[in-house]
């Protein structure tokens, strides 16, 4: 059985179709969903790469990396939703860490999401790339093979513990707050149409600190689940690229992680996971000098944005439930041509990032070619959803899905299957750019992302 098979045979569009029924639960049975939590560490080992491998590896660390979720039971087979403190996951990797997941927790790979933080001091693994990298000989390595196993291992280890003691759970709340002071979006157009400026995650440039705003979603939402009256899972989502500075070889989960962690000492008998939304656009750059200051003013400002989410915090009896998948078969870019991206990965006098990025993309057409699709998720519980969609997508998607269903909160967690990179919205292909240049897939993403995202809002 190939991927492809593993991915249709055990987790189609049909099981998704078939979810409604099975997953619902009425209102005279809360009483029979129960929940589990684990956490286990992902720091990578000195030496390791950072980030593709192009940028300083690993020769300390400031914080540690985590990963963390939930386990909900009693609704069909268990769902699994993880968020880890990594760049991303790609490909066969994302797939690796589902399935490591769903197995501890004896279920199907389709009921797990795994969202990344995408902070950059952190590793971004494609075990496709890898091997890509691997062959090559003089190339540092994308992720340690050796490391990303014992990483699988440790998420099972957690989800297996984890279950040994399970709480019910009985009511749901949902929260936001303004955070003042740390998104903008990233992409400055001109007259032309075109973009003329990439204000990046940091930024020195007083234009950059002068111009708007622009695009961005400004509200954090919150989703808590609780036992009566006791909180013990709270999820955090704000759309932003969590770093400050990064490229020294420190190892940090950065201001949203240490933002996160400094909620979590405060509130040790709940877990607070925090999810990065549509940031794909966005970036603290207008507010960011990128100094060891900035870092401690943008955790400030997102843990006072956590705090003030927290407060509004209402829990209400779960009254419907259901988790719903949608697949969608990526489309590629044909800009990139794999025979092409070998030559300059083969060609020793090219830098790092010349040969490991375009990995990345060779990795990607592989998996297009072999119909691997992308899976998006989402749970929703009374008149919320948690959307889980994947790689850098644009904010646009987040600002649709919440206007195509506005009698529901909609919180969005993106960097799931990180394969395509950057996912752009069709309008920003011809004004170009950073993230348009490094898109693996073509516009027609779009409306397959939309379509995707509508089709599970429908199924609320
Ligand atoms: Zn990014």
């Amino acid at each position: 059985m190939n991927r492809r098979d593993f991915i249709s045979g055990s987790t189609g569009a049909m099981v998704a179709g078939a979810l409604l029924t099975s997953d619902s639960v009425a209102a005279d049975k809360p009483g029979d969903l129960r929940l589990a939590t684990f956490r286990f560490d992902v720091t990578p080992p000195k030496g390791h790469s950072l980030c593709g491998g192009w940028i300083r590896p690993v020769v300390g660390v400031d914080d540690p990396l985590e990963a963390m979720g939930y386990v909900l039971l009693g609704v069909g087979k268990p769902i699994v939703v993880c968020a880890v403190d990594w760049t991303g996951l790609a490909n066969s990797a994302h797939i690796q860490w589902r399935k490591a997941l769903a197995d501890a927790a004896r279920t199907a790979i389709d009921r797990v999401a795994v969202q990344c933080v995408h902070q950059h001091n952190a590793p971004f693994a494609c075990m496709d790339a890898q091997a890509i990298v691997q062959e090559q000989g003089d190339l540092p390595d994308i992720v340690n093979p050796g490391f990303f196993a014992r990483c699988l291992k440790n998420a099972g280890d957690a989800v297996t513990k984890s279950l040994k003691k399970t709480t019910p759970v009985t009511h749901i709340a949902h929260g936001e707050a303004r955070v003042e002071k740390v998104a903008a979006n990233r992409r400055i157009i001109g007259l032309n149409g075109k973009l003329i400026s990439q204000r990046g995650s940091s930024s020195r440039k007083p234009e950059h600190h002068r111009f708007p705003e622009g695009l961005i979603d400004p509200m954090l939402k919150t989703v808590a689940f609780y036992n009566g009256n006791k909180k013990l899972v709270a999820s955090h989502f704000y759309a932003c690229h969590p770093m400050s500075y990064y490229g020294d070889g420190r190892v940090s989960a950065d201001f949203c992680g240490l933002a996160r962690r400094r909620m979590q000492k405060q509130e040790p008998d709940c877990l607070h996971l925090y999810f990065n939304g549509c940031g794909g656009n966005i970036g603290a750059g207008k507010y960011n000098n990128g100094s060891k200051e900035a870092r401690i003013e943008l955790t400030q400002r997102m843990f006072d944005g956590i705090t003030t989410s927290n407060a509004t915090l209402k829990p209400e009896p779960i009254r419907s439930f259901a988790w719903e998948t949608e697949d969608i078969l990526p489309p590629l870019d044909p800009r990139f041509n794999e025979e092409q991206l070998l030559v300059g990965i083969r060609n020793k006098t090219n830098r790092v990032v010349a040969r490991n990025r375009p990995s990345y993309t060779v990795a990607f057409i592989r998996r297009v070619k072999e119909g691997i699709p992308i899976t998006l998720s989402s749970l929703h519980v009374n008149d919320i959803s948690m959307l889980h969609l994947p790689a850098e997508s644009f904010i646009e998607y987040q600002l649709r899905a919440q206007a195509i269903a506005p009698n529901r909160f909609v919180a969005c967690a993106a960097y799931g299957d990180g394969g395509p990179w950057y996912i752009p919205v069709k309008e920003a292909y011809p004004q170009g750019g950073y993230a348009v240049g490094v898109a693996w897939c073509s516009p027609q993403i779009d409306p397959l992302m939309s379509n995707g995202i509508q089709t599970l809002l429908s199924r609320s």
